[in-house]
């Protein structure tokens, strides 16, 4: 997808209508059209990208930091929130359903009905040697 067909390009560049909460340089933060509770808001890089391998480390670090202080926010407006949620789906497997990476920052209220639930059966017990095999997969392939 082309940055001028992308929605939340649009949104930055305030070419569509959006709740903005928060620009600077590198990212800009503006409510959910379709929240799962209510408050919920999305913080994205100001510059395109469909996943978080194009987002530089520098970005990537300001969207997590904007994103706490926007859930240390909400806690404290009068939404009435207790608690929020960070999420950021990367890939569709993962259910991003928008290519322009974002992250997910979601007020949580008591008995809100929204959490993320694994099925029963998953959270399998295995075994060390997997566990290391895994680990060490990983490791390899990683580049800090
Ligand atoms: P994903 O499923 O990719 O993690 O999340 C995409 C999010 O973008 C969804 O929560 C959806 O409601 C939100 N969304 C989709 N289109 C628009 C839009 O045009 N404007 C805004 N503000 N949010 C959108
Ligand atoms: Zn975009």
């Amino acid at each position: 997808m082309s940055e001028a067909e992308c929605i939340f390009c649009l949104v930055i560049a305030r070419k569509v209508d959006a709740s903005i909460v928060y620009q600077d340089d590198r990212v800009t933060a503006f409510m959910d059209i379709q929240p799962l509770t209510e408050g919920h808001l999305l913080v994205v890089p100001n510059q395109h990208s469909p996943d978080l391998e194009g987002v530089s480390a520098e970005t990537a670090g300001w969207m997590a930091e904007i994103g706490r202080k926007l859930g240390l926010a909400m806690l404290e407006s009068d939404l009435g929130c207790k608690a929020f949620n960070l999420f950021l789906a990367n890939g569709e497997e993962a259910g991003q359903t928008v290519f322009h990476s974002h992250l997910h920052v979601i007020p949580r209220y008591p008995n809100d009905g929204f959490g993320v639930r694994f099925p029963p059966g998953f959270g399998r017990k295995v075994s060390r040697e997997e566990l290391d095999r895994q680990a060490e997969s990983i490791r390899v392939c990683l580049q800090v």
